[in-house]
C-alpha cells in the first residue's frame, strides 16, 4: 500500500506472467489504477495477467474515505490506523486464496498474516519485502547482537557486527523504535515479519548476485531460508510507455521531459529525487535550491512538496531562481518517471534518499550517487552505496526520521558532494564502477544470467511442488 513496495511487486508479476505463469495481483480500488494500463497493455501482448481488488476497509479503520496508500497519510498519527486497516484484508485474502487455490503466494512484508493464511490451505508463500540482502543483514546484526547500546552518545560511530565488511552506522541513524527499544505498532509488526519468514517457503529479493554475492550468501546462512534473487525488477519496463507510467501518470510530458534531456551532453545532468513519501521542510529545500546554483551543474529536480504541502514559492527558492536556472535546470512537481530520465546518457548522477528501489535503479541506469538517507532502512543502504559497491558520496545526512526531521544539511555540505560526484578524477572512477554494475545488472535479467536462471529454478521448483500436491489429491 505504498508506491516503493507496490511498483516492484507489479513489476515482479509481469515477470512471472512474462514467463508463463498466471499471475493475479491483490489490490485495492484506489491503487489498482495506478498500475491498471500497464497490465491491460500485458494482456493485449497475450500475457495471463490481471488484478484482483480487495475493499480497503478505510472508514471501519477510524481512515478518511479514500486513504488507501501510504502517500494519502497527513500525519504519522494515522499510521496505526493504516496497519489497522490493512490487517483487516486477512479475511479477504483467505476467501479469495480459497477460491482460486494458487499454487503460490507472493507476499509483501507488510502482509506478514498473509503467511499464516496462504499456509492453512497448504499454499507456499514466497515473503517479499522490497529491500536488498545488504540491508536486511544490517538489521538481522542490529536486532541480533544490538551494537547501538554499547556507544555513550547518539552520533557515536559503532560496527555492525558479524558482516563481510566493517560497516560503521551512528544510533542517531537507526529507525526510532530500534533506538529507544520501545514497544508499539511498528515493534510488534517487525516481530510478525520475521515470524512470517521463519514460516514461508522462502525469500524473493529484487536483486542481482553480483551485487551483494557476500551478503545473499550471509542472509541464506544466517536466516536458513531459502532465497532467490528476480532483480533488477525496473528491467522489466522495456517500453517508454511503461517507463514513463511506472507508479503512477508523470508529473510532466516524458517526451517534453526526454526532449529537455536530449539538448545536454552525456553525463552532464543531476537528477535529485526522494522517493515517493518523504517531505523535506522548506529550510532544506532552499539550502538544496542554493546548493544546486552554485555547483554550475544541469539538474532535473523533482518536488514532491509542492504538491503535497503546497509550500509558497517564497519559502523554499531563492529570489529569481527558477528564471536564473531556466535551460539548466528543470523542476518536475510531482511524480516524474524516474527509470526513464535515469536511463538517458545524459544523466550523469543521481541524489537520492536512498529507498532500495532508488538505489537499484541507480545502480541499473550505471549513474553515480549523492547519498542523502531519511528513514526506514535507507542508512543501511546508503553504506552500500558508499562504503561496499564506492559508486557514491554521503552528503552527511545524520538523522533517522519518519517526517519530522530536524537536522538542516547546510548549502555548502550539499555543493560540495555534488561537486564531487559530478567533476574530477573521483568522479569518473566512480561512474566507471557504476557502469560495471549497469552490464551487471543488465546481464542478470538476461536468459542465462543469474536472476533469470533463479527464476526459472524458483518456477521449476513450484511447478514440481504442484504437481505433487496433485498427485497426492488424486491418491
Ligand atoms: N518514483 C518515481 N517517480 C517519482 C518518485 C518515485 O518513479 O517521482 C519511483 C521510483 O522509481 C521507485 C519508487 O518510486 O521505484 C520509490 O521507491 P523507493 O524504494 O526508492 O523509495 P520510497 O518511495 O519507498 O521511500
Amino acid at each position: 500500500m505504498a508506491h516503493g513496495h507496490m511498483i516492484p511487486t507489479v513489476d515482479m508479476a509481469r515477470l512471472f506472467a512474462r514467463r508463463g505463469v498466471k499471475a493475479t495481483i491483490v489490490s485495492t480500488p484506489l491503487n489498482a489504477p495506478l498500475f491498471s494500463k500497464t497490465i491491460e497493455r500485458d494482456g493485449q501482448l497475450g500475457l495471463d495477467i490481471s488484478i484482483h481488488t480487495i475493499k480497503f476497509p478505510s472508514a471501519e479503520a477510524g481512515l478518511p474515505e479514500g486513504c488507501e496508500n501510504r502517500s494519502s497519510l497527513t500525519s504519522p498519527d494515522m499510521l496505526p490506523n493504516f496497519l489497522k486497516a490493512i490487517g483487516m484484508l486477512q479475511q479477504p485474502l483467505e476467501k479469495l486464496l480459497e477460491e482460486c487455490q494458487p499454487s503460490c503466494l507472493v507476499a509483501d512484508m507488510m502482509f506478514p498474516w498473509a503467511t499464516e493464511a496462504a499456509n492453512k490451505l497448504g499454499i507456499p508463500t514466497l515473503f517479499f519485502n522490497g529491500t536488498g540482502f545488504f540491508p536486511m543483514c544490517v538489521f538481522d546484526s542490529i536486532k541480533r547482537y544490538e551494537p547501538h547500546k554499547g556507544v555513550d552518545s547518539d552520533f557515536e560511530p559503532f560496527v555492525v557486527p558479524g558482516l563481510p565488511d566493517q560497516i560503521k552506522l551512528t544510533r542517531s541513524q537507526l529507525p526510532t523504535f530500534i533506538r529507544e527499544g520501545t514497544e508499539n505498532e511498528l515493534t510488534k509488526l517487525m516481530d510478525e515479519v520475521s515470524e512470517s519468514i521463519v514460516n514461508s517457503y522462502g525469500v524473493l529479493t529484487n536483486s542481482f548476485v553480483e551485487l551483494e554475492p557476500a551478503y545473499s550468501e550471509h542472509y541464506r546462512m544466517e536466516i536458513k531460508r531459502k532465497t532467490w534473487h528476480v532483480g533488477p525488477l525496473s528491467l522489466c519496463n522495456r517500453d517508454m510507455k511503461d517507463k514513463a507510467e511506472r507508479g503512477s501518470l508523470s508529473s510532466i510530458d516524458e517526451h517534453e521531459c526526454m526532449r529537455w534531456l536530449a539538448r545536454k551532453n552525456p553525463n552532464s545532468v543531476l537528477y535529485i529525487c526522494f522517493g515517493s513519501l518523504f517531505n523535506h521542510p522548506a529550510a532544506q529545500l532552499l539550502e538544496l535550491a542554493m546548493a544546486l546554483e552554485a555547483s554550475g551543474q544541469n539538474f532535473i529536480w523533482v518536488v514532491r512538496e509542492r504538491k503535497q504541502t503546497k509550500l509558497a514559492e517564497k519559502e523554499w527558492l531563492p529570489e529569481g531562481f527558477e528564471k536564473r536556472m531556466e535551460g539548466k535546470g528543470l523542476i518536475i512537481s510531482g511524480w516524474a518517471p524516474q527509470v526513464l530520465i535515469l536511463d538517458h546518457e545524459a544523466v550523469g548522477g543521481f541524489m537520492t534518499h536512498c529507498g532500495w528501489n532508488s538505489t537499484l535503479e541507480g545502480v541499473t541506469a550505471g549513474v553515480p550517487m549523492v547519498t542523502w538517507p531519511l528513514g526506514a532502512e535507507q542508512f543501511y543502504n546508503e553504506a552500500l552505496i558508499t562504503d561496499v559497491l564506492k559508486i557514491g558520496i554521503g552528503v552527511g545526512a545524520l538523522e533517522w526520521s519518519r517526517c519530522d526531521q530536524k537536522l538542516i544539511v547546510k548549502k555548502e555540505a550539499i555543493e560540495k558532494a555534488i561537486i564531487e560526484l559530478m567533476v574530477g578524477e573521483e568522479a569518473e572512477e566512480m561512474r566507471n564502477r557504476a557502469q560495471v554494475l549497469k552490464e551487471m545488472a543488465r546481464r542478470a535479467t538476461e536468459e542465462g544470467g543469474s536472476s533469470y536462471s533463479d527464476l526459472t529454478a524458483l518456477l521449476e521448483e513450484l511447478r514440481a511442488l504442484e504437481t505433487s500436491k496433485q498427485e497426492c489429491a488424486a491418491n
